[in-house]
């Protein structure tokens, strides 16, 4: 068998879309989606995905507001900085960019964000909505892979699922998704026993352990759908820098029913899900009727 893959390119292109059509909607009612994205010193990554973030929020019609702030900047002024977006209504969605340099209390800084305005889905007012079950702001990477595994299949009720990884970001919300979606979920982590025999069992496998090639091709279930969080750079045998997933792509791809490739399955999901985070946002905001949310499709 050789899997299908799974185009997150084109999957998020088609949600920018969608986002967009709803932008122009909302900008016939005077509401303009507002993102603020504050990216603290010069980590070359970091400028990069804000680069990234900054451009396609534009394309999509949003507004966005860049605050680039020295690496000496201390908790205390970003916690003010963080309180005027709170306060500012243009702003619909506020995004402070990790990792913060040492030094700065990147928890207390996270805490201060206005649930409402938490477009990452970060806040532990959100995580704890989620976690109830409650409509809520979802984080961005684990709302692209739910979106990609509904590319394949809207039967997910009984489905086995097994997330790699527990972060806060990726896994632990991956689960709860999964979970809301009346999937049968085990989170495993990296004190996880027999972890080859657990994936074996996935119907649905979800790796976001930021290890390259961790996941081998004969632990996945046949027929499986496999979701790459990973990205990890290495050097290739021919001396090159590349970008490889969590899963061994080469060896799963003749085992899974549908994979993620990396890059372009999940990475691009990413940006797409905050843009949806951010005209959601706007739109609970509105204290007049501006039409619906955007959905999962
Ligand atoms: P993280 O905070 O470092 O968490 C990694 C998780 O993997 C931890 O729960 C850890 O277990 C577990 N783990 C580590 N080694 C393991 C092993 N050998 N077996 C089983 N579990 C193991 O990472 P993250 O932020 O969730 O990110 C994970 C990966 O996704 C990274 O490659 C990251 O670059 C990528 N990522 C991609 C996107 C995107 O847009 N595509 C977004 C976010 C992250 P313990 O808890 O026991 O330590």
């Amino acid at each position: 068998m050789t899997a299908t893959l799974i185009d997150g390119r084109a999957v998020a292109e088609r949600l920018r879309e969608r986002v967009a059509a709803r932008t122009a909607e909302l900008a016939r009612h005077g509401l303009i989606p507002g993102l603020a994205v504050v990216l603290v010193g010069d980590d070359p990554a970091s400028q990069v995905y804000v680069g990234s973030k900054t451009k396609q929020a534009a394309a999509a019609g949003l507004r966005h507001f860049d605050h680039r702030l020295p690496a000496t900047t201390s908790t205390a002024e970003l916690i003010a900085l963080v309180e005027r977006l709170n306060a500012q209504s243009d702003v619909h969605g506020i995004l402070v960019q990790l990792p913060l340099p040492p030094g700065v209390d990147s928890a207390a800084v996270l805490a201060a964000i206005d649930p409402n305005k938490d477009v990452d889905g970060f806040h532990a007012v959100n995580a704890g909505r989620l976690a109830l079950g409650q409509d809520t702001i979802v984080p961005c990477t684990p709302l692209g892979c739910l979106i990609l595994i509904r590319e394949v299949t809207r039967d997910l009720a009984g489905k086995r699922a097994v997330v790699v990884g527990r972060s806060n970001i990726v896994g632990k919300p991956m689960a709860q998704l999964l979970l809301q979606n009346d999937c049968t979920v085990t989170i495993a982590h990296s004190r996880t026993r027999d972890l080859p025999q657990l994936c074996r069992e996935a119907e649905i496998l979800v790796a976001a352990i930021g290890r390259p090639k961790a996941i081998a091709g004969d632990w996945i279930r046949p027929g499986a759908i496999v979701i790459d969080v990973g990205i990890n750079r290495i050097t290739g045998a021919d001396g090159k820098s590349k970008l490889v997933g969590d899963v061994d792509f080469e060896t799963a791809v003749a085992r899974a029913g549908a994979i993620t490739p990396v890059p372009g399955g999940v990475g691009p999901m990413t940006i797409a899900c905050l843009l949806m985070n951010t005209v959601n946002a706007a739109i609970r905001s509105s204290s007049r009727d501006v039409g619906p949310l955007i959905g999962l499709s």
